[in-house]
């Protein structure tokens, strides 16, 4: 049985977990926050977070367990395949992109990649799996893999707003400069770009500022994207939505949350970018920035 993936590509501090959290409201639907670290920060408790969005550590939490139980293979210990995984995701990074594209990277990261969708699918009934880990490498990896039916979500957001969140101490994870936000907001916006080239009918780009404005005319899209348009929309005309709980791995610190919430714009960085800062910013992001309909000078 085939089950469809969503994955969301585009840079950090876009939107995703919110995106990915909002369309878990819509029964039959299961966001699963960034995958890809399931084994990192999970299993080998090396990466930024550890915490399930139920609240659990990620191997103490049901799903996992069990997810990642079905994915061993005999033979090797949970933490020796996890060191395994992590190995042959690095065969499988955001620059391999379009290499993967043409054909899948040698090892077992496609494999194990392809189990844990099935073993999520049948340990939570969804018929639709959303994945906000933003890497194109692994968007790319999808379309080659058996029993996925895949469907993406490029998920831009103005560069100038990405860097001041990452100037932001976060408890979850580093800080980044202006410049090294936006090198990457560069590279993996257009990766994503490339797989969005490649499926483009299977493919919606989506601003983080429309998705804020307009939720939900945003998320009705990307329920018709994923064969979902007859289901009831989770956001409200006022542009809120009731959020109950999540198994994410990793992400925003709002997958916490719960209740209900406003889907709002964080409109703070503009008073806040310092003039250096945002003028490095749209100095590097300057060809994408007209490409996605961002001002020079907003
Ligand atoms: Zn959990």
């Amino acid at each position: 049985m085939s089950v469809t993936v969503l994955y969301i590509t585009g840079w950090c501090r876009s939107g995703s977990t919110v995106l990915g959290n909002v369309l878990a409201e819509v029964p039959g639907v299961v966001h699963v926050g960034e995958l890809r670290f399931l084994w990192l920060n999970g299993v080998l408790g090396k990466g930024s977070n550890g915490q399930c969005g139920c609240g659990l550590a990620l191997t103490d939490c049901a799903l996992w367990a069990k997810v990642l139980e079905s994915v061993r293979p005999a033979g090797r210990t949970l933490a020796e395949h996890a060191a395994d995984v992590v190995s042959w995701q690095d065969h499988c990074r955001t620059r391999h992109t379009w290499n993967v594209l043409q054909r899948p990277p040698a090892g077992g990261w496609a494999d194990t990649l392809a189990l844990t969708y099935q073993a999520i699918a049948d340990q939570t009934g969804a018929e639709v799996i959303v994945d906000s880990s933003k890497f194109a490498s692994d968007a790319a990896l999808l379309t080659h893999l058996p029993g996925v039916r895949p469907a993406y979500v490029h998920l831009i957001r103005d560069p100038r707003a990405v860097a001041w969140s990452w100037l932001q101490p976060k408890r979850y994870t580093g800080r980044r400069g202006a410049a090294n936000s936006t090198w990457h907001w560069t590279g993996f916006n257009l990766a994503a770009e490339a797989v969005g080239r490649a499926r483009r009918d299977a493919s919606l780009t989506l601003r983080y500022e429309d998705l804020t404005r307009s939720p939900r005319a945003a998320v009705a899209a990307v329920l018709e994207l994923v064969g979902r348009g007859g289901a009831a929309n989770p956001v409200s005309e006022q542009g809120t939505v009731e959020l109950g709980g999540n198994h994410t791995v990793t992400g925003n610190p709002n997958r916490f949350q719960r209740g209900v919430t406003a889907i709002t714009e964080d409109l703070r960085w503009p008073a806040r970018l310092g003039s250096r800062d945002r003028a490095v910013t749209t100095a590097m992001a300057l060809p994408l920035l007209r490409r996605y309909g961002y001002a020079r000078r907003p």
